[in-house]
């Protein structure tokens, strides 16, 4: 029980690796807020069955207003906010196409998801960790970023950015003794990508192929990386990039 008396808010919690972090963090004590524009009632009373306590709040987290009301909730219900887990984000229904070829409307879309969304969670949370004198922050980027992988300049300019602002928040909240990290899974079999035809089983294979563990990545890879920098473990430990791909990448 390393998370005992902790509130966590997920974004994207709804499904997929947001899912299994919620999952993992409410078995060790965390009282669960997961944030979604999708029905997350089913990752709450799966919570809830175990005996943990969780929240499903509809949140946009590109809107500045949709954020700022889940974070109320988050605090009237459970009266705290210590550890943010940035999921949110869209890539597996983006089609793949060179970076001439992407419309600015397209761009501007993911941009807003994926790193302005976990600027404005980030920005909503930090008052309470502040006043608490303690947070955590964790940013889902993407390995993505490490190989520069084409077809998707947006998504990975995105996770890249996200890298960026972990480092720059990680400096500016130190002295609230906040830590700000990010977690870059390799492509991992979340609904998504087993549903996508973007990932055939060939595509997957390729993927293992590189990796020192030559296998799929599957959620429950992530869960303890995340775990760890939700925790007193990593309490000296701030504006780092944790590369979760089985080895597929060195940074
Ligand atoms: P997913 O699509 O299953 O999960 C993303 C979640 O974010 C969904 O529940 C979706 O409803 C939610 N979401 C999307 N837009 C939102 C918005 N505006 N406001 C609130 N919620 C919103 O995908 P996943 O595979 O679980 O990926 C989760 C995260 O991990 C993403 O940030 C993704 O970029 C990152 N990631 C995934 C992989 C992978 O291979 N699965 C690899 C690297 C990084």
């Amino acid at each position: 029980m390393k998370l005992k008396g902790r509130v966590a808010i997920i974004t994207g919690g709804a499904r997929g690796l947001g899912k299994a972090f919620a999952l993992r963090l409410a078995e060790e004590g965390a009282r669960i807020a997961v944030a979604d524009i999708l029905d997350a009632s089913a990752v709450k009373d799966e919570i809830v069955s175990k005996g943990g306590e969780a929240l499903a709040i509809y949140t946009d987290v590109s809107e500045v207003e949709s954020v700022g009301s889940m974070v109320r909730v988050v605090s009237e219900q459970f009266g705290r906010v210590d550890i943010l887990v940035n999921d949110a984000g869209i890539f597996a229904t983006l089609g793949r196409k060179p970076f001439y070829e992407i419309h600015a409307d397209e761009w501007d879309r993911v941009l807003r998801i994926n790193l302005k969304g976990m600027f404005l969670c980030s920005k909503a949370v930090y008052p309470y960790m502040k006043m608490q004198g303690k947070g955590k922050i964790i940013n889902i980027t993407s390995s993505t970023f490490f190989d520069g992988v084409p077809g998707f300049a947006h998504y990975v300019s995105s996770k890249g950015g996200i890298i960026a602002l972990t480092r720059v928040m990680a400096r500016e909240v130190g002295d609230d003794n906040i830590c700000v990290n990010a977690v870059a899974p390799g492509l991992t079999t979340t609904e998504v990508v087993k549903g996508s035809p973007m990932y055939p089983a060939e595509h997957l294979n390729i993927s293992s192929a590189k990796r020192c563990f030559k296998r799929n990545e599957v959620p429950e890879d992530l869960t303890g990386a995340v775990l760890f920098l939700a925790s007193d473990d990593s309490d000296f430990i701030t504006g780092q990039t944790l590369l979760v791909d089985g080895g597929a990448s060195f940074h």
